[in-house]
């Protein structure tokens, strides 16, 4: 990885958009762009300065397509280096032209992560935020995101160097102990010592809680369809996903497997599972298949009631069983358009926001029932909270490897008497601990290590 080299890379989604958007980081950034793009003012690129976003025209063909630049001086800028980022039409035959230009121009293509990578080698950030930008670019909902902000803006990093700085300040005691051992100066108590360590232990314990959290609210909510066999669960199953996986047939009890599905909702994802209709089983194997259609309702963030609104209304309070439920009046185009306008009056006066009246055949209700997932979901702690870091296993291990350590010396501590004893022994724990902690966050790590790190990126990150 050259850091001399211009780079360049496309950094929007690939395939066509409204808009693209073009990077370039090195110290020639400006010029090479200067060769694709015309500001409108007539100013030139390489007597620009940073922090400015100018609008022009492209260069490439005689068209003189619009398009606007924002430009970034070294070394306020996210790789410490010259970036100049084009926007433009997101077409690809437009993005691939200017891309061509560039590269004739002098610029390199960037490898994966290499943005990333030279933030990282001038010192923009430490490798616990690499992480963090790795982990919002494979972000799924808005909790995952919040996790991996807190983890790129530094939560990790700020409990890992204040516990690094204390235990650096109580080692110089402890060794101090060590040097004068023979004289009588009281350089830290046991006491002293087991109280502070006591505040590092509780630091890292809360950073490796906020990245249990973050493990237990990313993964993805479940949303199970229950209800009578026939109601229509799979139908729904299938239009809600897009997917045609779930087989579904006039006879009861076709569904025996449990099926999941991601379903993309406006903000956030949710997987949507279609179990088996519960009612009385006919045969072992539709047994079997309710005892797994209870256990995937057991574990459900929000469970779906579907019944046949063609067969008449469900009794009690439109047979919701518990507070984190929806009904669904499936099979409504069946329904004559007096009965249809019944149903949703009386949809409408009950707890109007938990009952929608669909059509899995006609696709009616169906955009309602989505936002009422989202909505059902969105009180879920894990979209609010931003007590989360996205934690990898590395940070994981680290932590851990870290608290135990100053455990080990917390326990020395408290088997001395008045003053310390075993100061060998607490040194050599509270450096095991700093060095876990230095890996966490540490600027010095082997190449081989950081090229595995930036391989996890895509190109143009
Ligand atoms: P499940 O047992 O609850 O999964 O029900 P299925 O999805 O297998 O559907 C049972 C039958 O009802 C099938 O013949 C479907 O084609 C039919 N069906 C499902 N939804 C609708 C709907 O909204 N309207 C109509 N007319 N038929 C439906």
């Amino acid at each position: 990885m050259n850091l001399e080299d211009t780079i360049v890379a496309v950094s929007s989604p690939p395939g066509s958009a409204v808009r693209g958007i073009i990077r370039l980081s090195g110290a020639r950034a400006f010029e090479i762009a200067e060769g694709v793009f015309a500001a409108s003012d007539g100013r030139r690129l390489p007597d620009c300065g940073g922090g400015l976003h100018l609008d022009g025209t492209l260069r490439i063909a005689d068209a003189g397509l619009p398009a606007s630049v924002a430009l970034f001086r070294r070394p306020r800028s996210y790789t410490g280096q010259d970036i100049v980022e084009i926007h433009l039409l997101g077409a690809p035959g437009v993005v691939g032209l200017t891309m061509e230009s560039l590269l004739g121009g002098g610029a390199r293509r960037a490898e994966a992560g290499e943005f990333t990578a030279r933030a990282y080698l001038a010192g923009m950030m430490d490798i616990a935020q690499v992480h963090g930008v790795a982990a919002m670019i494979a972000a799924r909902s808005d909790g995952q995101l919040q996790a991996a902000e807190n983890l790129l803006h530094g939560a990790l990093s700020r409990a890992a160097n204040g516990a690094r700085e204390e235990l650096a300040d109580l080692l110089s005691l402890v060794e101090g102990a060590l040097d004068f051992a023979d004289e009588p100066i009281e350089f830290i108590t046991p006491d002293q010592l087991r109280e502070r360590l006591g505040s590092v232990r509780e630091s890292l314990q809360g950073a490796a809680d906020a990245g249990l959290r973050a493990e237990r609210w990313g993964r993805l909510p479940r949303v199970v369809l229950t209800g009578a066999p026939n109601a229509g669960k799979s139908s729904l199953f299938n239009r809600l996903t897009g997917m045609d996986r779930a087989i579904c047939t006039p006879v009861a009890g076709t569904t025996r497997d449990v099926l999941s599905a991601p379903l993309q909702l406006r903000h956030s994802e949710c997987l949507l599972i279609d179990a088996a209709g519960t009612g009385e089983a006919t045969s072992d194997v539709e047994a079997r298949a309710q005892d797994a259609a209870r256990r995937e309702s057991a574990n459900a963030d929000l469970l779906i009631e579907v019944y046949d609104a063609s067969r008449g209304r469900p009794s009690g309070r439109g047979g919701l069983s518990a507070a984190s439920s929806l009904c669904v009046a499936n099979k409504s185009d069946l329904l004559a358009s007096g009965g249809l306008a019944e149903l949703r009056e009386w949809a409408g006066n009950s707890s109007s926001d938990t009952i929608c009246v669909t059509s899995a055949l006609t696709g009616e209700g169906c955009e309602r029932l989505r936002r009422m997932i989202e909505d059902g979901l969105g009180d879920r702690p894990m979209d609010r909270n931003d007590a989360t870091i996205a934690l990898m296993a590395e940070h994981r291990e680290g932590l851990q490897g870290a608290i135990a350590a100053v455990e080990g010396a917390i326990a020395i501590a408290s088997a001395s008497g008045d003053s310390l004893e075993n100061a060998d022994l607490v040194a050599l724990e509270l450096r095991t601990a700093a060095d876990a902690l230095g890996l966490l966050v540490g600027q010095d790590l082997a190449d081989d290590l950081l090229g595995r790190i930036f391989a996890r990126f895509c190109v143009g990150k």
